[in-house]
């Protein structure tokens, strides 16, 4: 479903952020990218989502080459993918139910189906009640439900979420980090970028370690055991 070949992400004229990065997700996988600040975990996310295309090499997502695409093919692969990013804010001025009710205005589903398909998604993160509320109303947790709400509601294949436990505690954290386990159970492909290695170590799953612009594959790991 995502494979990375001969790829080196360069910003500017400075250090290579990715070098020479290759992998591949199948469909259906549960990853972590793991890593310190800066190592370049936003930078991996980005270029499978296509907000950012590779200095060299080839991204692929779902057979298409991510950094090729004519521009009339970006927002079908954009659909395809459910983003939770850093820089992905929620809107204040609307309610949490509208937050997650927009992305299906836009791929242009009829008012009735958009209503039901968001009340499922705001159901399935565990904010039933909390629908009239503003995103500043809610917890740090319950900002990240909707924002994963937001994400899945146009039921994507792939979900990418960017460090979603990172103001949470430990607690809350494992709890966010359940609800993307069971997205994943019911099929959907999931890479959750996180520098947490307690958050790792509660998952059988596999790793995918950043660091000096290289990545590691790390596997399937073993809850408990150090970082690979
Ligand atoms: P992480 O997510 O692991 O913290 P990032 O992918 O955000 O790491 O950043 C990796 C490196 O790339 C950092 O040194 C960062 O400064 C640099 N970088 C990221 N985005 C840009 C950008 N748009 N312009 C210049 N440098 C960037
Ligand atoms: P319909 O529009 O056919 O009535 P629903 O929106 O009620 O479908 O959702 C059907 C089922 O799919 C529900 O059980 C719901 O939990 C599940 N579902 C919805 N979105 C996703 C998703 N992104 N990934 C996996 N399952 C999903």
């Amino acid at each position: 479903m995502i494979e990375f070949r001969q790829v080196f992400k360069t910003y500017g004229r400075g250090v290579d952020t990715l070098a020479d990065v290759n992998f591949g997700i199948a469909a259906g996988e549960f990853v972590f990218v793991s890593g310190p600040s800066g190592a370049g975990k936003s930078t991996l996310l980005k270029l499978i989502a296509g907000l950012d295309t590779p200095s060299r090499g080839t991204v692929l997502v779902n057979g298409q080459n991510v950094g090729r695409l004519p521009a009339r093919a970006r927002p079908y692969l954009r659909r395809a993918i459910g983003t939770i990013l850093q820089d992905a804010h929620l809107l204040d001025d609307r309610s949490a139910f509208e937050n997650v009710l927009l992305p299906l205005v836009v791929t242009g589903h009829s008012r009735g189906a958009a209503v039901n398909r968001a009340r499922v998604a705001i159901e399935r993160v565990g904010l039933s009640g909390k629908e009239n509320l503003r995103p500043r109303e809610l917890s740090g947790g319950d900002q990240q439900r909707l924002a994963i709400a937001r994400a899945i509601v146009n039921r994507p294949s792939l979900l990418i979420a960017d460090e979603p436990t990172a103001n949470l505690d430990r607690d809350s954290a494992h709890r966010i980090a359940a609800i993307f386990r069971d997205f994943n159970r019911s099929g959907v492909t999931t890479l959750l970028a996180t520098h947490d290695e307690s958050l790792i170590a509660g998952y059988a799953s596999r790793v995918l370690f950043v660091d000096g612009g290289r990545v590691v594959d790390g596997g399937p790991r073993t809850p408990g055991l150090g970082a690979a």
